[in-house]
């Protein structure tokens, strides 16, 4: 990897204007100038049976600064541990933050695997881009993270199922409460070891649709993953399980348009009035979240193409109409965590909507075609099944 030069000539040239300013080029992230500083001391490992999501972490992280005027620093490998930063940082007081999720994973040979790392790159730049911070090199930054993965391999659980869950992150940094951009920025990924989101198997869940509040709205910021669009959830979340709901379905208009299902994308799987059976999920309008398991079983389904596949909008009425007219086959929510999230009830209005599950056993937790996506995605996150998705570290 080279580093940009500067490209100002040393001298000035005839035709130059006379008041001609050089233009310092900044540097992007360059894994050729990756640091290392390890810890002193290595963490006790958790037996894989006592890992909880997201709560604990490994032993170093990645970091790397952005200065306006000097670009990206070189990027560091340093013990896992608290940021320094003044209270005044613009993180602190108007949400400049933007986060990505991903899975490191350990194939049958003892390799370490990502899936899809670019989609999740360019997400993150999408991200930042809305919040006025700073663009970076996507593959680099995958390189870096590579090499964190190198480092943390240890951390990387071998069982099926488990993985390591790297969370990208990253803040505005200046010192300064004039709301404008932050002329200065830090990117960073932590890890943690995360076990099967349905250790024993799925678990159906009940959704809660809100007809009050809304996740994300028309000209909003619903398609960034912003870290100020998930603290005003909590307090639905917490309504939604007062009704006995694992997770919101959010809703948006007055005609009760379908959005996402808590931090996941929706899917619904259905014959349609027409009489075609459809996999059908909210097309990417600007307040929907770009999932990358979303994307990934949409391309799975046409690879198929066993049925139709549609992205549109979807209104509730919809959905009542299917359930009467028992059109509706299987309801489920996407995303990486989990990534399929069989759906059995929808609160509605004070109604349910009842939703099969598996047709062929009645103690079964998730349909048939739910079932196909998640182990169809995850052979290929393992590497069981061959594809251009799973990349080696
Ligand atoms: C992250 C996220 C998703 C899922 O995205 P994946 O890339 O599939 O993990 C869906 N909806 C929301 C609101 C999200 O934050």
């Amino acid at each position: 990897m080279t580093i940009t030069k500067p490209n100002y000539r040393a001298v000035a040239q005839p035709q130059d204007e006379p008041d001609y300013q050089p233009e310092l080029e900044t540097h992007d992230i360059s894994v050729a100038r990756l640091t290392k500083t390890l810890a002193p001391t290595l963490k006790k490992l958790q037996r894989n049976e006592e890992l909880v999501f997201g709560e604990s972490f490994t032993d170093h992280m990645l970091a790397v600064e952005w200065h306006k005027g000097q670009g990206w620093l070189a990027p560091e490998i340093r013990p896992h541990g608290p940021l320094m930063l003044d209270p005044s940082a613009v993180v602190f007081h108007y949400a400049f933050e933007c986060f990505e999720g991903l899975k490191a994973y350990k194939d049958k040979e003892g390799r370490i695997r990502l899936f899809r790392p670019d989609m999740n790159m360019k997400r993150m730049n999408n991200s930042a881009q809305r919040i006025a911070l700073p663009h970076f090199d996507g593959e680099q930054y995958i390189e870096c993270i590579k090499e964190l993965l190198r480092q943390e391999q240890r951390w990387i659980p071998s069982e099926y199922g488990y993985s390591l869950y790297l969370r990208p992150t990253m803040i505005g940094t200046e010192e300064a409460l004039g709301v404008r951009a932050s002329k200065s920025a830090l990117l960073y990924t932590i890890c943690s070891p995360v076990g099967p989101y349905y250790a024993t198997g799925f678990k159906a869940i009940s959704l809660y649709a809100n007809v009050r509040e809304v996740r994300a709205w028309p000209g909003g910021v619903g398609n960034a993953k912003l870290g100020a669009n998930y603290a005003p959830t909590i307090v639905p979340a917490e309504q939604a399980a007062q009704h006995g709901c694992q997770q919101v379905l959010w809703l948006i208009g007055e005609q009760h348009e379908l959005m996402e299902v808590g931090t996941m994308n929706l899917f619904i799987f259905w014959t349609n009035r027409e009489g075609q059976r459809e996999l059908v999920t909210p097309v990417l309008d600007g307040t929907i979240l770009p999932g990358v398991t979303r994307d990934s079983i949409l391309s799975l389904a046409r690879t198929w193409g066993e049925f139709e596949v549609s992205e549109r909008k979807l209104y509730m009425n919809e959905l009542v109409e299917a359930e009467r007219d028992g059109r509706l086959h299987e309801v489920f929510g996407s995303g990486t965590a989990a990534i399929v999230s069989p759906v059995k009830r929808i609160s509605y209005l004070g109604q349910d909507i009842h939703i099969p599950l598996d047709p062929a056993n009645p103690e079964g937790q998730a349909g048939p075609l739910t079932q196909r996506f998640n182990d169809t995605l995850m052979g290929i996150q393992y590497g069981d099944i061959p594809h251009e998705w799973s990349v080696v570290v």
